[in-house]
């Protein structure tokens, strides 16, 4: 399945060291199970890896659950509606086609990027218009594909506009180690500005990407393949710089979660 997610099946000599890479490093979760209606969804595509077709725990998983986690004692309705918001936030909505009808017409109406989306507003809207009909699962799972982006953007090749995709050959080593293994610092560099919309997060984590990253390695231009591919090896300047971005969009989605449970509030 891990020849699925990184689409190697073409290419299996590739395969043997990125598999060793990702098992030597611990971040195989034998005790994950795919549920049967996950299917695979522009699995050329995956940035920070989701969850369709993945063998590990999938890092918009881990994010949108710490999230939920810092939340949920306050707003039960969260933990009422986990397995909606997680869901949405490993749906892959960019600029390649996906399987299903309703996800892929939503993919068409709000412009999806290889980066993000040009018109996030629109799920937000639909969140709103499905909380306000009584249908509060559809909400929050139109909330959960805005918090992808917003969890995107907290990757330097989202938030530089830098073209990759998950075959072997545009492959993005930061997302790579991302995917090896969840090690999150949750060391905010700053704090909630409370947006007015969980949408207006997504282009506030990425210039908070690129803010850290212009403080990490400052001077340099950042490139698909200039992070290490394993753990094993990469300095302890990208393996910060990883586990940094790994807290800091995770709290991002706190974030912008809160503004969303604010947003339906006022409804
Ligand atoms: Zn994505």
């Amino acid at each position: 399945m891990l020849a699925d997610v990184l689409c190697l099946r073409s290419q299996p000599l590739m395969l043997a060291p990125l598999v060793l890479a990702v098992v030597l490093t611990g971040c195989y979760d034998p005790g994950y199970q795919l549920d049967s209606a996950d299917e695979p969804v522009a699995a050329q595509q995956q940035t920070w890896d989701s969850q369709d077709g993945n063998p590990t725990h999938a890092t918009h998983s881990y994010m949108s659950e710490f999230a939920l986690d810092q939340l949920k004692g306050w707003y039960p309705q969260l933990q009422q509606y986990r397995a909606q918001i997680v869901d949405g936030s490993n749906r892959e909505l960019h600029e390649l086609p996906v399987s299903d009808p309703e996800q892929e017409a939503l993919r068409v109406a709000v412009g999806g990027t290889n980066w993000a989306c040009d018109r996030p507003a629109i799920l937000w809207d639909d969140a709103r218009a499905a909380y306000s009909s009584g249908d509060r699962a559809k909400a929050w799972w139109y909330v959960g594909i805005v918090l992808h982006f917003v969890q995107d953007m907290g990757a330097p090749a989202h938030a530089f506009h830098v073209v990759h995709q998950a075959s072997v050959s545009q492959m993005d080593n930061f997302e790579f180690l991302a995917l090896q293994r969840w090690a999150p610092y949750y060391d905010a560099n700053r704090s909630d500005p409370v947006l007015a919309s969980p949408a207006d997060y997504i282009e506030f984590g990425g210039a908070w990407t690129v803010e850290d990253f212009q403080q990490a390695f400052p001077g340099k231009a950042y490139t698909r393949t200039m992070f290490a591919t394993s753990w094993l090896w990469a300095p302890t300047a990208q393996k910060n710089f990883v586990r940094n971005r790994q807290g800091r969009g995770a709290l991002a989605t706190q974030w912008a979660l809160l503004a969303a449970v604010a947003g339906f509030a006022r409804l």
